[in-house]
């Protein structure tokens, strides 16, 4: 039993603990919704623990209030405060120790409108760490981070899970695009995603649903583009378009653009969520028990077997411990929680933590660098009739173009560009015009749709180096020991930034955009919010956590099926690969139980 706590007697009143469950999933966000959803499709009784609370997101979110009906323009209450980059780059760690603020919030709420998500993201009074400078942005709730997710869903391609062949570096992935093509292809069809084909190996076209129209500026970007064999294509947007039938708790998007005005969430549910997309569905099923408001802090081991026998948690509420039992164990509490339950859960037969005889767990953890960007104008735009361009939830992305058929001289991997443009609901450039009075409203309103701006997304490469850890100090508010990161951007990473800004910069000027600005520096570590690889999948149980089947080499009954798992970090934005892969690994596990082979 834990180091930590014991649990007490099984009395969480309202769930069943003397009951053995099928399987127990840990957390409900992007990874832990998929595997409720597959588990009980497949007849599996589970409990799901979900360590924050339900929320009533839609009274959170409230999409369409508008800006002068809320007290403070959706800006968070005067005695909260969103820390800033350059606290993340200063402040000692914990970041929120010894504040007067009443709330410390990650830099996700200094935007406008985070007042309706402040709610869904943790407060990091509460939830410290500790090591290199960090911005870790967690939500808890049901659903987690999915509440607010920006959309942009992507598949790998084998550039990805083959990475190493193709340069060098790294490992290649246990598993080809042919393998999680299937799975792509369900994520796509069950929850929806507006996109347009491109036909590119470097990134597969899922099946789209309707795609978001590009703006003028877009469509003159994508031609220049095309002429220097680059492609602009409209941003893949895990929102449904058209609609789905099989699913009553989502509508189609009806571009009301409120998604991009905020922090993000969509109270029509068009946008994905796990609580709408999965869990609710898999309630439906009867096979589906939740607990929310309960944290997992220790996968426990039947002592006979080292087998996973359950997971202990705590009631946040109350502070009480239970164990709650099942024949197989998913953790799914994200990339660095599901981390830190593995390590938290030390026994006689895992002296180093659950599934952790390779010592990788927490390591070659990567994720996607941020800050390089550009800021131009569209002459010909200035001064004409607004168009309605706010009305929809994404704007454009550039997929990579280096290191495909040649070899940059600087630096491996690639990165690709998210960006914007058109006539929005609060003007571009409305800090940065000059004037007063109505010759600067004049001025703002001519410009405003004439902006258009992109930023880049890197491959940060997997390093050993690159870790967590547990603190041996420093507890979070219900006395569970915290994160401890070891971990740095490195050469490649800054040879890469620098290119981003370079090309950024090119490609405009190629399209005949005027360049108004080009930010060069990279933002601190975990701005992307893409945290990947901390328990990987791999063919040798010494140098990793998991097979191809997101199941532990050490535990057979244990499977980790978020962000850990993944190799590399790649260049695109990780939730469709998530749930691709949970899909995958959860239709295994059903399988393997069925033959009782777990
Ligand atoms: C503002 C924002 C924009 C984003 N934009 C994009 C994007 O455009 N494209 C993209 O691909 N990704 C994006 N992401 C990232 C995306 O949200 C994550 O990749 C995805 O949610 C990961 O799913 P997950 O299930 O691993 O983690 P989460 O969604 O974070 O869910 C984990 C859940 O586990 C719970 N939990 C944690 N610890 C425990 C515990 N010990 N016990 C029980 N429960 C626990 C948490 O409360 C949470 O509900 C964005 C994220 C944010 C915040
Ligand atoms: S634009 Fe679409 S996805 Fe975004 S809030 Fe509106 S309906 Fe939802």
């Amino acid at each position: 039993m834990s180091v930590f706590f014991s649990p007490d007697k099984p009395d969480a009143g309202d769930i069943d603990l003397t009951r053995i469950y099928d399987a127990i999933v840990v957390g409900s966000g992007a990874a832990g919704g998929m595997a409720a959803h597959v588990l009980t499709s497949h007849g599996m009784k589970v409990l799901l623990l979900e360590a924050g609370k339900k929320l009533n997101i839609n009274k959170e979110l409230k999409s369409m209030e508008w800006p002068y009906d809320h007290p403070r323009r959706g800006a968070i209450p005067p005695g909260s405060h969103a820390l800033s980059l350059n606290e993340y780059n200063i402040r000692p760690r914990p970041y929120a120790k010894g504040t007067s603020y009443n709330h410390v919030y990650s830099y996700v709420e200094r935007g406008t409108g985070a007042d309706y998500s402040k709610n869904i993201v943790v407060d990091e009074k509460d939830h410290p760490y500790t090591g290199t400078p960090y911005a870790w942005v967690r939500a808890r709730c049901l659903g987690g981070k999915t509440n607010i997710w920006g959309r942009l869903a992507l598949r790998l391609s084998d550039y990805d899970f083959k990475a190493k062949s193709r340069d060098g570096y790294g490992d290649d992935w246990p598993i080809s695009y042919k393998d999680i093509e299937p799975y792509y292809d369900k994520v796509d069809l069950y929850l929806g995603i507006s996109g347009h084909k491109e036909y590119l190996p470097y990134l597969p076209d899922s099946i789209f649903q309707r795609a978001v129209r590009l703006t003028k500026s877009e469509m003159m970007l994508r031609e220049s583009l095309a002429k220097m064999g680059r492609v602009l294509t409209p941003y893949r947007a895990g929102v449904t378009t058209d609609g789905l039938k099989h699913n009553k708790y989502r509508s189609r998007c009806y571009g009301r653009g409120a998604c991009q005005r905020r922090t993000g969430g969509c109270d029509i549910h068009a946008a994905f969520d796990s609580p709408t997309g999965l869990i609710y569905p898999a309630l439906d099923t009867g096979n589906l028990t939740i607990r929310t408001n309960a944290t997992a802090y220790e996968v426990t081991v039947d002592k006979e077997t080292g087998k996973a026998r359950g997971v202990a948690f705590i009631d946040t509420e109350t502070g009480k411990n239970y164990e709650a039992r099942a024949k197989a164990v998913v953790v799914a509490a994200s990339t660095l929680e599901s981390a830190r339950l593995l390590l938290l859960s030390k026994s006689a037969s895992h002296p180093n933590g659950m599934g952790n005889s390779s010592g990788h767990v927490g390591h070659n953890f990567c994720e996607h660098l941020m800050g390089p960007s550009v800021t131009g104008l569209v002459k010909d735009l200035v001064g004409k009739p607004r168009t309605i361009d706010d009305g929809r939830p994404g704007n454009f992305y550039v997929p990579r173009f280096r290191n495909l058929a040649d070899r940059n001289p600087n630096f491996i991997r690639a990165y690709g560009f998210e960006g914007s443009s058109g006539n929005t609901m609060f003007p571009a450039g409305v800090y940065s015009a000059p004037g007063f009075g109505s010759a600067y409203k004049k001025r703002v309103r001519d410009y405003a749709g004439a902006y258009i701006e992109m930023g880049g997304f890197g491959e940060v490469l997997a390093r050993y180096e690159n870790y967590v850890d547990l603190d041996p100090g420093v507890k979070d508010k219900w006395g569970i020991p915290v994160l401890q990161f070891h971990y740095k951007f490195g050469d490649n990473e800054k040879k890469m930034a620098a290119d981003m800004a370079d090309a950024a910069k090119d490609m405009f000027e190629q399209a005949g955009i005027e360049v108004v600005s080009v930010d060069r520096e990279m933002l601190t570590e975990g701005w992307s919010i893409h945290e990947l690889g901390t328990a990987r999948m791999g063919s040798d149980p010494k140098t990793s956590v998991l097979n191809q089947f997101q199941q532990s080499h050490d535990v057979k009954n244990l499977l980790v099926v978020d962000g850990c798992s993944h190799v590399n970090a790649s260049c695109q934005n990780p939730t469709w690969t998530i749930m691709a892969l949970a899909w995958r690994s959860c239709d295994h596990l059903a399988d393997q139980m069925r033959k009782g082979e777990v």
